[in-house]
């Protein structure tokens, strides 16, 4: 039995007056929790290893075990709550980090029905909701230092680096053709026209079907660097340069080569059945001079008429990298 300082989770009771040592939840377990004691003639258990699965309890045929959670505990409180002193344990045990992905593993709520967008920071609250409606819309991009004003008091727009305009303050993640379906994608580019927001590519390119969608799509350049071209670059109502994300801060993708059909392999141009590789870095990118030559060179090739965006995770060195890249006079986005 491994030592460590991690509580288990559950506890594997056997009841001994009904184990015939038969050896099945030994057999069926894939976590080898059960294992046989030949000097003893019995059944041992290393519950620390059980998830809790119960499928030795369902085949265990005299009824003899019962998993149940494990009572110990931490010294616990207010601010440190079992389950977080027990994955700093396992983090420490492990050195791995706790990646989960698709959802929350929080009790938090998950659907676009319970999101509320507390619009009080960014304007002015209503003080009569029901007669005055809040304003959403929001630009993004670069805006002068100081207000001008035309002369009719009207504020000056004109010559304005590019900007963004979301009637709401949501943006769509990023997930790339390939990885998602064509219909997924399809989907997405509608919503973001009825809403008047934005979806971004990801990674894969753009399918020509969804060419028509170009108002409302950020544009991706990934270090893979699939489907990436000046027609491309053109259609996209901004370029995003993806250097991390939060679902995977750190680590580049893998497409199988099963996923790339006759269309995934004509928009990410790769041979159809090859697995689609992005690296973890951009391997022209090693400094905040080389980000600046691609962010050049993107706004180079699309007449400095696209808001070009830089994507970081929000690492603990997020704040000089985001300085980095703003210093430059380059919008930036932290996800
Ligand atoms: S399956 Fe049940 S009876 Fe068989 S060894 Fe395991 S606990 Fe004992
Ligand atoms: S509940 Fe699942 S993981 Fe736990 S001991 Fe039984 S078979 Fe193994």
């Amino acid at each position: 039995m491994a030592i460590n300082y991690k509580i288990p989770e559950y506890d594997v009771l056997r009841d001994p007056q009904r184990c015939i040592a038969c050896r099945v939840c030994e057999r069926q377990c894939a976590n080898e929790v059960h294992a046989f004691d030949p000097e003893s003639g019995t059944m041992r258990s290393d519950e620390s290893k059980c998830v809790n699965c119960h499928r030795c309890v369902t085949l265990c045929p005299t009824h003899a075990l019962k998993i149940v959670k494990n009572p110990d505990t931490f010294r616990l409180s207010a601010y440190w709550k079992q389950s977080d002193i027990g994955e700093i344990y396992a983090q420490a045990d492990t050195g791995g980090m706790l990646l989960s992905s698709m959802g929350n593993p929080k009790p938090y709520p998950i659907y676009w029905d319970k999101m509320l967008i507390n619009a009080s920071q960014v304007t002015n609250p209503s003080i009569d909701p029901l007669r005055e409606p809040m304003e959403t819309r929001t630009f993004l991009g670069k805006k002068p230092g100081r207000i001008e004003r035309n002369a009719d008091g009207s504020i000056k727009t004109a010559g304005l680096p590019p900007q963004l305009k979301l009637e709401v303050p949501i943006l769509f993640s990023a997930m790339s053709y390939g990885s998602i379906s064509y219909n997924a994608h399809a989907s997405l580019a509608r919503a973001a026209r009825e809403l008047g927001t934005y979806y971004n590519t990801g990674e894969g390119g753009l399918h020509e079907d969804f060419y028509e969608y170009g108002p409302n799509t950020i544009v991706q350049v990934a270090s893979g660097r699939f489907g990436v071209h000046p027609d491309y670059l053109k259609t996209g109502a901004a370029i995003e340069i993806k250097i991390g994300q939060g679902a995977k801060p750190g680590i580049g993708g893998h497409l199988p080569g099963a996923k790339i059909t006759d269309a995934v392999s004509r928009t990410r141009m790769i041979p159809k059945g090859t697995d689609a590789i992005s690296p973890a870095p951009h391997h022209d990118i090693y400094s905040i001079e080389d980000l600046r030559q691609l962010v050049f060179s993107l706004k180079e090739a699309t007449e400095y008429q696209k808001p070009v965006i830089v994507k970081i995770a929000a690492v603990h060195n997020v704040a000089a990298i985001a300085s980095g890249i703003a210093a430059q006079r380059r919008g930036y986005h932290c996800h």
